[in-house]
């Protein structure tokens, strides 16, 4: 499988271990993008042993911890995903960013009909 996680192009890393890795995502409208990446295949948090849960909390707990006191945000949102690939991913950003996020799917979507 050709994976774009497993084998990124180019990836800002802020921290990693061998389970996971935190990277900032490089978009100028979204500066406090990060995403928080499951090293392994792995679709479903629930598919996490009891320690790599709570490995996975501490570290996304730390990243918006570092983002509300660098960046004071109004508000922190979380997405999990993993539908392209299957890799657990969490993109803490801010509501603003959340919201011009959506917006701009919104009008890419409008703009193929
Ligand atoms: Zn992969």
């Amino acid at each position: 499988m050709d994976c774009v996680l497993c084998h990124p192009q180019k990836e800002n890393v802020v921290w990693k271990n061998k389970e996971l890795r935190v990277i900032q995502v490089d978009d100028p409208l979204f500066p406090g993008y990060f995403r928080v990446i499951w090293n392994k295949h792995i679709a479903e948090m629930s598919d996490l042993t009891d320690d790599e849960r709570q490995l996975l909390e501490k570290v996304l707990l730390t990243v918006e911890k570092v983002v509300r006191e660098q960046m004071q945000p109004d508000k922190i949102n979380w997405a999990q995903f993993g539908n392209m690939v299957p890799h657990l991913g969490w993109l803490p950003q801010t509501g603003a960013e959340l919201h011009s996020l959506l917006a701009r799917d919104a009008c890419h979507r409008n703009h193929q009909h």
